[in-house]
């Protein structure tokens, strides 16, 4: 049997039967692998969920800076990142993290 490990935690997936195929996920963030194609943040977590995959700070490591301002230290950087919760109405939720390494500060609009 073929293990499939999470690009961002590292962590072995979980085989699941998805809507089209079968399908590995990954226990503590979005990312899907399908059996048949790659795809990423193709599982929409509810928000609750998102907020606990969030909190682990190795899960922005790779993603991109933006210009905003923390409303707890006041820095002009954050990390940013967009998903796309449950409901497919909904609008995709931005999520930032305070590029200030002594804050962190997580919010979300
Ligand atoms: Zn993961
Ligand atoms: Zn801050």
């Amino acid at each position: 049997m073929v293990l499939l490990f999470c690009h961002f935690c590292g962590i072995r997936l979980t085989l699941e039967e998805g809507p089209k195929c079968y399908r590995f996920y990954c226990k503590t963030c979005p990312y899907v692998y399908n059996v048949n194609q790659r795809v990423i943040n193709r599982k929409y977590p509810r928000l609750k969920e998102v907020d606990e995959i969030l909190a682990d700070s190795k899960i922005w490591d790779s993603v991109d800076k933006t210009q905003v301002k923390c409303p707890k230290c006041e820095f002009g950087e954050a990390y940013f990142m967009q998903m796309q919760t449950r409901s497919a109405d909904e609008p995709m939720t931005n999520f930032y993290r305070c590029a200030n390494k002594e804050c962190g500060y997580r919010w979300k609009e």
